[in-house]
């Protein structure tokens, strides 16, 4: 684009960023605009994934950049245990607007991971400080996931990130989240599986339960059967459970709704978030609070709630949320969402056609699953060690488009699969290229295979 590309040569042994996988050299990536990554050595990517399904609205956003740039002149910290700022006030009642009614305040943090640490305390003290101390578990499901911190990991499904550290997890139970095409199991089953662990457990020893209104990188964006939240709520009303909807990944027109959880006119009580929200521009998370809570935390509680980051309503990152919505409601980006997911599937129904080891497509909007195994005519998994979906994802790398790889689902048949999620911004003739490079991969991919 006619900008100066700076070349930076950089040896493994002289990288001293402690990467995910010390093994592997990363693309350096320079400059980024729209939906296209841009490596130092001119090599350009597709973002087929918004990242880690983050940057919702590309690349180089210039209202964003210069929101961040204004506020961090104006003020770049003030401490929102002692102060409020306007981007504060303003992007908090933004907030409210888009999220399902009788929702009053938002808690803000850094990231999906300390959304969901900050709804685990919250539900904690609700509890207790109304004489219910012993309703510490949460119910997490097999499928989902919730964050790497300790407690997210706890509470979250997602075995290979537990694993190494099973020692220190917390031991909140599990369930399974519901297979729309398991014939093994219904969503009786699922619901009966929910019912039981309370009898087990007791209800007197469970504050709530947490799921992703569609599982992303577990499951591989599976949508649950519409009465399934139904079911789980009344299950938590009779029960005294809170329910927390994790939209880190979802939230902020994702899945072509504001929240995913609209998708199943079922209203919770506590909405975590993050990715999104700032379009990936900062790092904001946060947790938005039912009014039931908030009277109960006022009632009980003279008011406090006994969290907080340091962090916690940075302006700058407010700031950035801010333009952020701004720019989603300006721009109208769920309409472009839910057209172009149309044509994206359109596109993803003719690969399927071609190819037998896509067993599904999953998801809303632009988020989107496919599912592999050996040939959907028969019924034989991948083995976890084929690694399916994360070769798909090198290929595709090499042919210079992003994917998000995904695996491991413990119950059911969802072991590989990715998930395809562009910014909301993406158009139709960059829809085609993601095909087109997809189409590419995966035929590289069949030919290793077979
Ligand atoms: N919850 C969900 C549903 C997520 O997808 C993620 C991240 O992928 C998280 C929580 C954790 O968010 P973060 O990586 O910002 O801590």
């Amino acid at each position: 684009m006619g900008k100066e590309v700076i070349k930076i040569n950089i040896s493994k042994e002289d990288d001293h960023v402690f990467h995910r996988n010390l093994n592997l050299e990363y693309p350096i990536i320079d400059r980024a605009e729209g939906v296209y990554l841009y490596e130092s050595s001119g090599k350009k990517f597709i973002d087929g994934c918004s990242g880690a399904v983050a940057a919702n609205l590309g690349h180089g956003v210039t209202q964003i950049t210069d929101a961040m740039n204004q506020q961090a002149k104006k003020a770049a910290f003030v401490h929102s245990l002692r102060f409020e700022t306007e981007v504060l006030y303003k992007l908090s009642k933004e907030i409210i607007d888009l999220a399902p009614k009788n929702f009053s305040k938002v808690f803000y943090t850094c990231s999906g991971s300390e959304a969901n640490e900050s709804a685990i305390k919250l539900v904690h003290q609700y509890h207790k400080d109304r004489g219910n101390e012993f309703k510490r578990l949460i119910v997490g499901r097999w499928q989902s996931y919730h964050g790497n911190t300790l407690g997210t990991l706890s509470i979250g499904g997602d075995l290979k990130r537990r694993t190494s550290f099973s020692a220190l997890l917390y031991e909140h139970p599990h369930i399974n989240s519901p297979i729309t095409d398991n014939e093994d199991m219904s969503l009786t089953n699922y619901i009966d599986e929910l019912e039981s662990l309370i009898k087990n457990y007791g209800a007197e020893n469970i504050g709530a339960i947490i799921c992703e209104p569609i599982v992303g990188s577990q499951q591989g964006a599976m949508v649950p059967p519409y009465e399934y939240f139904k079911r789980i709520k009344d299950i938590c009303k009779k029960n005294d459970l809170l329910l927390i909807i994790d939209e880190v990944m979802t939230g902020f027109g994702r899945t072509g709704k504001n929240f995913a959880i609209e998708y199943f006119d079922v209203i919770p009580d506590i909405i975590t978030f993050g990715k999104g929200v700032t379009g990936g521009y900062a790092p904001l998370g946060g947790i938005i609070v039912h009014n039931d809570i908030v009277k109960a935390i006022l009632e009980n509680s003279n008011g406090i709630f006994k969290h907080g980051f340091t962090y916690s309503g940075h302006p700058v990152l407010v700031a950035t949320g801010l333009a952020a919505i701004n720019y989603y409601k300006s721009n109208d980006i769920l309409y472009n969402c839910n057209i172009q997911s149309e044509y994206l599937l359109k596109g993803l129904n003719q690969i399927y056609d071609k190819y037998k080891m896509i067993k599904s497509i999953n998801g809303k909007g632009l988020l989107i699953g496919l599912e592999f195994v050996p040939n959907r005519d028969h019924d034989k998994d991948f083995k976890a060690s084929e690694k399916v979906s994360e070769r798909l994802n090198q290929i595709s790398m090499e042919n210079g488009l992003v994917l998000y790889p995904g695996s491991g689902a413990k119950k059911g048949k969802l072991g590989q699969h990715i998930i395809i999620a562009p910014p909301l911004t993406v158009n139709n003739t960059e829809i085609d290229e993601i095909l087109e490079i997809l189409d590419k991969s995966l035929l590289k991919l069949q030919k290793e295979i077979n």
